[in-house]
């Protein structure tokens, strides 16, 4: 069974390159009809955060990306991580190395004036030092074959070999006994049944050597490909002060999960010119092949039109939860005002993030307030007149439904003789307090027949002859 795995390390935020790669690892799984693994890399125990991991677990959950097994922790697992390593050491593939801190530093400086590559040189390898004491520090390091390639079919980057020599002999265990990253790596790649490892081209590195530790173990390495980074739209590394390197930057912008993945995935992926896929397209559609291997810009304005487009053509109950959340954010009370239904069907054809929806719809639960520029221009003596026709047809009608609004409208430009602005900029600004509003009749209608006809007559009684 096709089994992927995502394996984070919780150290900070949630990188949107790192989410592409859970993406790709779960549409791989999908596609195939396997597993898809959450893994929490947190052995390094001063830099992973219980915070950091809550932000992994909700933004998957955000994201939709659900794992079918998981989460596993690493620091659960250090029993078998240590039983692994005695069998390395026991099978022979393995062996303590006493040098000090100060022999390898010299060994450094050595090398690098000889220029050549700085490496161990297998002291500890051929040669155990005598009469060590018991409580004598010492690291275990993985024997490395010394001649011979590794070869790696990459899924992505295609044949990359890599000589033994230019391999060291990594260390698997520090000092306390605590297992590195490539090893740990390996046992859960080999005891999950990892059969596809797709990540960041970051590790490229050290795949030759994981490579090895499962040959060593005697067990079949996972088939690798290597994902290209995600670069900043200025083509620099996509770092916090982009502002877009963590997912929770596109929950905060307003961005919808799904146009995100659909964003992502054709970001290093495509499927002909194809740009709007829902997730069973993604899923039927993806393969690796298609991966580029280079790496990509992000291009904010494709996810807006991304954006906008689920907006538009999302269904107002499947955007509700999403769309409450900004307002929560912006701390408005959705009691004192229109039904967030009401609000995502006049502004859902209107706005391009969530977050902007919820900024436009403030003026529906707040108290009124003046835009001083606009109360100056809009609430003076030539609309008084205007004002006040709208306002007695207003208190006459029947229905405050925007059909009867959308009518009333047009009844009292046409018998005043004005233009649409005439009257629903001053009408705008009278009733909410600036300019920028959804079309007037939908504005009247979401505000509400009392608020409206309160504010309108508060409104008229400012402006002086
Ligand atoms: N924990 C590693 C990271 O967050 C990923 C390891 C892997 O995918 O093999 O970079």
């Amino acid at each position: 069974m096709i089994c992927t795995r995502f394996a984070p390390s919780p150290t900070g935020y949630l990188h949107i390159g790192s989410v592409r790669t859970a993406l790709y690892c779960w549409l791989f799984a999908k596609k195939n009809g396997g597993k898809f693994i959450l893994r929490v890399e947190d052995t390094d125990l001063e830099r992973s955060t219980q915070e950091a991991v809550d932000i992994i677990l909700n933004g998957m959950k955000w994201l939709g990306l659900s794992w079918d097994e998981g989460p596993y922790y690493q620091t659960e697992r250090f029993d078998r991580y240590h039983a692994v390593i005695s069998q390395l050491l026991t099978t022979g593939h393995a062996y303590k190395c006493y040098c000090s801190k100060e022999r390898l530093e010299k060994l450094r400086e050595m090398q690098i004036l000889k220029k050549v590559k700085a490496k161990y040189d297998y002291h500890c390898r051929y040669q155990q030092p005598d009469n060590i004491p018991a409580d004598a520090p010492y690291v275990i390091r993985f024997k490395n074959p010394l001649e011979g390639l590794v070869i790696i079919e990459d899924a992505i980057k295609g044949k990359i070999e890599i000589a033994n020599e230019e391999l060291d002999d990594l260390i698997l265990a520090r000092t306390d006994g605590s297992p590195t990253y490539n090893l740990s790596v390996v046992v859960d790649d080999a005891d999950m049944g990892i059969t596809h490892v797709l990540r960041g081209d970051d590790h490229i590195n050290n795949t030759p050597r994981q490579i090895n530790i499962f040959h060593a173990l005697n067990f079949k390495p996972p088939i690798y490909g290597h994902l290209p980074m995600i670069l900043a739209p200025d083509g620099k590394k996509l770092s916090k002060r982009h502002g877009a390197a963590s997912v929770l930057d596109y929950k905060e912008m307003g961005i919808l999960p799904h146009a995100l993945l659909n964003y992502l995935a054709r970001l290093g992926w495509s499927h002909g010119d194809q740009e709007i896929f829902s997730l069973e397209e993604l899923i039927e559609f993806f393969d690796t092949y298609r991966i580029n291997s280079a790496p990509a810009a992000l291009n904010m304005e494709k996810l807006l039109w991304l954006n906008q487009h689920y907006i538009k053509t999302n269904t107002i109950d499947s955007l509700l939860g999403h769309v409450a959340y900004h307002f929560e954010k912006l701390d408005l009370d959705v009691s004192k005002g229109p039904s967030l239904k009401e609000v995502i069907l006049v502004q859902k054809e209107r706005v391009k993030t969530l977050k902007e929806m919820a900024e436009k719809s403030a003026c529906f639960y707040t108290e009124l307030a003046y835009e001083q520029i606009s109360k100056e221009k809009f609430l003076v003596t030539q609309s008084k007149k205007i004002l006040e026709v709208i306002y007695h047809h207003l208190t006459h009608l029947e229905n405050w439904t925007k059909e009867a609004l959308h009518a009333c409208i047009q009844d009292t430009i046409k018998e005043l003789g004005v233009k649409m602005p005439e009257l629903a900029q001053p009408l705008r600004v009278a009733i909410i307090g600036h300019t920028t509003s959804p079309a007037i009749d939908s504005t009247l209608w979401l505000l509400g027949r009392e608020k409206t006809l309160k504010r309108l007559s508060q409104s008229i009684q400012l402006i002086v002859m």
